[in-house]
């Protein structure tokens, strides 16, 4: 795999070279070309090495020449006893004469008793049958020690070499991590332009102001699923005086989760130096983004929905800066109605009223007495989602209007 990936890297490169961005030219100066290190594990290693190392045959034939030899002796060991045997035959005119093998007296050469006298002199007796004589000859024994030190040598010999191929590998490993970081890089942020110009994304004003204002915005990932001529896009406009939070109620299943998603991923997106989902968006710089989502507990960790709920609330609140971004999905659902309306309230209240706690903030409820908000605090505005209701059918419209709720 490590060479598959390597030999890519010369192309990469020569793409970069070319580029006019300063930033991929940089990435360029990063990507050394690693060809010296994949070009050792290609003299070493056969193209489809086996998945684990100990299953053998991994080095190509030339690599290493023991290792040669050994597997040639592997290789050629049937061929080399037939051949020996009928040499045997031929020599001593014995027609009965075969070589044969056991795991106590190893490769032995048998005879018919009758003409066990007619063997060589150097031919050592080993056993003695009922119809036959079994001997050896140091020929024979020579060659079987190879055979059988072959098949125990290679394995070792293999083992070896590749813990010395890993080695040689990782003194580079510095480089490979260079590289690895690199095509990291390059990997985001092609699959970031390629997202961009695939589904038609806007290149966002990111400014130190306190604006957030997104045109046509979309979920990226809903936009993704239900084809983007089905998703309804919607605008947000959110800042530090006169609409810091918009409170948004709405029938179930009307957007609301998905619009106040949608928001802060395009947030995150446009400040990690995406193109965004949007026809134009132009996001003040956010220091934090703080989300309060769903309802779950943490039973393991001793934690009721409502304790989660209260203890991740309370973390906003408390870290929350007028340059941050909140978005609530119906704080208070943890407990009674009455109780979660007065906690939704007071912790609306608090990020309308505190001093750095300002955030721009996305509210969406189904508390519909909070919509009283927005007479006695100025920085809070009441949208809905707009629904349409047609003989006894819903339609939902998905989009986000002015307004409370009917
Ligand atoms: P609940 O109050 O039950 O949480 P909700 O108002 O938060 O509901 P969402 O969960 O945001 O509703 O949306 C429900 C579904 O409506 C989504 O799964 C999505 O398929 C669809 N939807 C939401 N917004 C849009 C949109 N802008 N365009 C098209 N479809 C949308």
């Amino acid at each position: 795999s490590l060479r598959y990936s390597l030999e890519q890297v010369p192309f990469v490169r020569e793409i970069l070279h070319s580029s006019h961005s300063s930033l991929l030219q940089n990435i360029h100066e990063n990507l050394e070309d690693p060809s010296h290190l994949s070009t050792s594990i290609v003299r070493a290693l056969v193209d489809d090495p086996p998945l684990r190392a100990s299953d053998g045959n991994l080095f190509r034939i030339g690599y290493h020449k023991e290792l040669d030899d050994l597997l040639d002796i592997r290789k050629n060991g049937k061929d080399w006893i037939a051949k020996y045997q009928s040499q045997l035959k031929e020599e001593t005119g014995i027609k009965t004469l075969k070589i044969g093998f056991n795991n106590v007296f190893g490769y032995y050469i048998e005879t018919s008793r009758a003409q066990a006298q007619l063997v060589p002199e150097n031919f050592i007796r080993r056993q003695t049958l009922a119809n036959s004589e079994r001997f050896i000859s140091p020929v024979l024994k020579e060659y079987e020690s190879k055979v059988l030190h072959a098949e125990e040598r290679i394995s070792s010999l293999e083992q070896s070499l590749f813990s010395q191929l890993r080695q040689e590998v990782s003194a580079h490993a510095e480089l490979v991590k260079k590289i690895a970081k690199a095509l990291a890089l390059i990997d985001s942020l092609s699959s970031l332009a390629e997202l961009a110009s695939m589904n038609n994304y806007s290149r966002p004003l990111v400014d130190e102001s306190s604006i957030l204002d997104i045109q046509e915005g979309r979920h990226p990932v809903i936009e993704s699923q239900i084809s983007c001529e089905n998703f309804i896009a919607n605008d947000c406009l959110l800042d530090n005086e006169n609409q810091q939070m918009m409170l948004i109620t709405g029938p179930n299943m009307g957007g609301k989760s998905t619009y106040i998603r949608q928001v802060a991923l395009i947030c995150i997106m446009a400040q990690i130096g995406s193109f965004v989902p949007a026809k134009s968006a132009h996001i003040g710089i956010i220091d934090k983004i703080f989300t309060r989502v769903g309802a779950s507990d943490n039973l393991s960790r001793g934690q009721s929905t409502f304790m989660v709920e209260m203890t991740e609330t309370a973390n906003i609140l408390h870290n929350t800066s007028s340059k941050s971004l909140v978005i609530l999905d119906e704080i208070g659902r943890g407990t009674s109605t009455y109780d979660g309306i007065s906690i939704a309230s007071s912790v609306s209240e608090y990020l309308l009223n505190t001093n750095n706690k300002k955030a721009k903030t996305l509210f969406a409820t189904h508390y519909w007495e909070l919509t009283q908000l927005e007479s006695i605090y100025k920085n809070i505005k009441n949208y809905h989602v707009a629904v349409k209701e047609d003989a006894d059918r819903i339609i939902f419209l998905h989009k986000i209007l002015p307004g409370c709720a009917n």
